[in-house]
């Protein structure tokens, strides 16, 4: 029997592509010749030397409630120095959340791993010049840890906008319009729906965990970490991690756990619904499967 949890992906860029060292600045080819079977195609070409990436959400329904977990990059956002990200128009995202049975004001809980520009994106949205939020009926769940660290950092002068300007543009409005609600680790947000720390990639990333009884649980785990390359590469830390050692420590953690217990992994930027992790030796490897588990 599968759980009552149904998780849905909303995508809102595939694929988005990265160079393999600009992302993991520790990576080399040669070191993942050995899983090539496993990832080349959808994770990584190997030809070219790139991550395939999706920037998408995952919209869970649980107990009554609609919770949307990260919100992309979103529309209209200036984001000069990513092309990719800039000024988006007619992307599809709120046709797609339609499709998944799912209008704004449906969702009830918004939920954001961290506060980079590829997460908060859709938490508001352009409207007669003003940003407004984009769910108006949603209580938007912010890490306290990650607000805080956020706003200090953007109030030091810098020569380009802090994560390409998405505090003041994705995330003071939703504060300013009071829908914010400051969230501590380990906080549970629903029944059977609690916040799992997971330190490192930003000083407060935390992932969401979903429990139910007799199931193995499924961990929405952020960032912690962008591609399967980092289940079989767990030291592999990201070039935009403002603590790399730590979000090694949290992510080596993370997948001991996940393999001991069959709990289920569902990343942010996975291209795919989720995976099982399988220790072989001292290493892991991914097993790709539904966001159910299956
Ligand atoms: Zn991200």
């Amino acid at each position: 029997m599968p759980g009552s949890a149904r998780v849905s992906r909303i995508i809102d860029l595939d694929p988005f592509i990265l160079p393999l060292t600009g992302l993991l600045p520790s990576a080399s080819l040669d070191d993942l010749e050995d899983v090539r079977e496993l990832l080349a195609g959808t994770h990584l070409d190997y030809e070219n030397a790139t991550l395939h990436l999706a920037v998408q959400s995952h919209l869970v329904r649980i107990g009554g409630r609609t919770i949307l977990i990260d919100t992309c990059v979103g529309e209209d956002k200036p984001r000069s120095r990513r092309p990719d990200w800039h000024e988006r128009r007619q992307t599809g995202y709120l046709s797609r959340l339609a499709a998944a049975g799912c209008r704004p004001e449906d969702i009830d809980l918004v939920m954001c791993t961290h506060l980079h520009a590829d997460h908060v994106g859709w938490n508001t949205r352009l409207e007669n010049g003003r940003w407004v939020p984009t769910f108006p009926k949603a209580r938007y769940l912010i890490g306290r840890t990650e607000l805080a660290f956020w706003s200090e950092r953007a109030a030091q002068p810098a020569d380009y906008p802090l994560n390409h300007g998405s505090l003041a543009d994705s995330v003071l409005p939703v504060i300013e319009a009071g829908l914010a609600d400051l969230i501590d680790d380990g906080a549970q947000v629903a029944p059977g729906v609690t916040i799992l720390p997971l330190p490192g990639h930003t000083p407060g990333h935390a992932g969401l965990e979903i429990a139910e009884p007799g199931q193995p649980s499924l961990v929405f785990s952020g960032d912690a970490l962008h591609s399967p390359v980092q289940v079989v590469h767990p030291g592999w830390s990201s070039a935009f991690c403002t603590d790399p050692a730590m979000a090694a420590t949290s992510r080596i953690a993370l997948l001991e756990r996940a393999a001991e217990t069959d709990t289920v992994l569902i990343p942010a930027h996975l291209r795919g619904e989720g995976m099982r992790i399988s220790r072989m030796g001292a290493r892991f490897r991914p097993r790709f499967c539904g966001c159910d588990g299956r």
